[in-house]
């Protein structure tokens, strides 16, 4: 997701950062070509007017021009109105009523509405610690109402027995009374979906909103869509009010012009995120950190807390506590290595990681995969501790005998420690940035 429009302005705002000084008309031609970039990621023509609009206006001043650095002030400009444009961030999910919290999912058919009935049992359950009723509305397919009984077993919740014959209203209002009487605390009641938007569809969506009169309307759309799901989502909005979006697909390759523009033309925010077919594949969205991935300026934020969700807590602890003091060494990146390997695809990781939309490119032209880390794993096993302790220490004969143990060449040995060196240089950095509050804003 976002990886072209990622390296198109990527690659623009670079040429910008690395002049000294700038004009107005460097600056005009630079947005000339994110404009470009934009349209040709999906994002809708008046959303990315105003975003333009938006940055020329702060952007062309005295104070950025005259300034030392007015490359990094425009970039910093471009990433703070991405993030408004993403709009500020919301909550997951809204439980903030009396039980039992009922939640209307919306969406087209094939949009991913039940499966996200299902991931968001499954975040309820295990994270907010509630008891979670499931209930499908979708009278038109028998089909769905058993999905969702199955995915409310996968996701370890109840569902509302299958009653046929009953209208969807019907069932909202047996829904409810067995979410009081068995004391759920939350209802999530998924409707029948469409192939397109269709006035019946929409009376009956607000038939049942007036009876089951849910805390959260959260519609679903899928970001493979493109312009389509910002209609979908408008008309939904103008309809029946929605309170917030679930993006499915987001692990796609979409050009991601969808999420970008939802906010601004619906004005409700992207709540979560689908990022896989499983059950646990739901994240919350963070506008900071998704610009930042956009700019190529990494989500490290994102990448420590799926490291810190695999990572035992306490080791996770540890580690950091050995970044700040700088003690971090080759023990420590073997764990994190294998760490890495755990927590599955490189890839997706590497989207995280700051500056390396370029890279992440040039890694997957040279066919980067697993293997490598496992060749990184086997030259710091044949280390001794205390090379790895005092990486300094290791020079040409230790090499050779590292090489050897692992068996692997000696530039290869040169590698792993070049990498190991720039790491650990970037972390220092990256702390001392941080304490300038400049990591906040990804600017590292
Ligand atoms: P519904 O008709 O809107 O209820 O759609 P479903 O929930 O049945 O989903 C349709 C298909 O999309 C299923 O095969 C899901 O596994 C898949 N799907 C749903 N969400 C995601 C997601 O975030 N990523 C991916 N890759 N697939 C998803």
């Amino acid at each position: 997701m976002f990886d072209a429009l990622s390296g198109r302005l990527t690659g623009i705002l670079d040429r910008l950062r690395r002049r000294g000084a700038l004009s107005e008309a460097d600056v005009a031609e630079a947005l000339r070509e994110v404009r470009v970039a934009l349209l040709e990621a999906d994002v809708a023509l008046p959303v990315v007017r105003s975003f333009i609009e938006d940055v020329r206006a702060k952007a062309v001043g005295e104070t950025v021009l005259r300034s030392v650095t007015p490359g990094q002030q425009v970039v910093k400009i471009v990433h703070d109105a991405l993030v408004a444009m993403l709009g500020p961030p919301a909550p997951g999910i809204d439980l903030n009523a009396p039980a039992p919290v009922v939640i209307l999912m919306l969406g087209l058919q094939g949009s991913g509405k039940t499966t996200s009935a299902g991931k968001i049992a499954l975040r309820l359950r295990t994270k907010d610690r509630k008891r979670v009723l499931l209930a499908s509305l979708d009278t038109q397919r028998p089909a769905a109402m058993e999905q969702l009984a199955t995915l409310a077993d996968r996701a370890g919740v109840m569902s509302l027995p299958i009653v046929p014959g009953q209208k969807p209203v019907e069932i909202a209002r047996r829904a409810l009374g067995e979410a009081r009487q068995g004391g759920f605390d939350v209802l999530v009641l998924d409707t029948a979906g469409r192939l397109a938007i269709d006035e019946a569809l929409m009376a009956e969506v607000a038939e049942v909103a007036a009876v089951a009169r849910p805390h959260e309307k959260l519609l679903v759309v899928d970001a493979m869509t493109g312009q389509d799901a910002v209609t979908v989502a408008r008309a939904f909005h103008e309809k029946v009010g929605v309170t917030g979006i679930v993006m499915t697909r987001m692990d796609g390759d979409a050009r991601g012009g969808a999420a970008l523009s939802m906010r601004a033309v619906t004005g409700a925010p992207i709540r979560l995120i689908g990022v896989g077919e499983k059950l646990d594949a739901l994240e919350d969205f963070h506008p900071e950190r998704v610009a930042g991935r956009i700019l190529g300026m990494g989500d490290v934020v994102s990448l420590v807390e799926k490291a810190a969700a695999t990572i035992e807590a306490e080791e996770a602890e540890k580690l950091a506590a050995k970044l700040q003091k700088g003690t971090f060494d080759l023990e420590d990146y073997r764990k994190q290595l294998a760490q890495i390997t755990k927590m599955g695809s490189l890839q997706g990781l590497l989207g995280m990681l700051p500056g390396v939309a370029k890279v992440k490119a040039q890694l997957a032209e040279a066919k980067l995969d697993d293997r490598i880390l496992k060749r990184q794993l086997a030259i710091i096993d044949s280390m001794t501790k205390a090379e790895r302790r005092k990486p300094e220490i290791i020079k040409a004969s230790r090499k050779r005998r590292i090489a050897a143990g692992a068996g692997v060449k000696v530039e290869d040995v040169n590698r792993l420690l070049k990498q190991f060196d720039d790491m650990t240089t970037m972390m220092k950095r990256m702390q001392k940035l941080g304490q300038k509050g400049l990591l906040r804003h990804g600017l590292f």
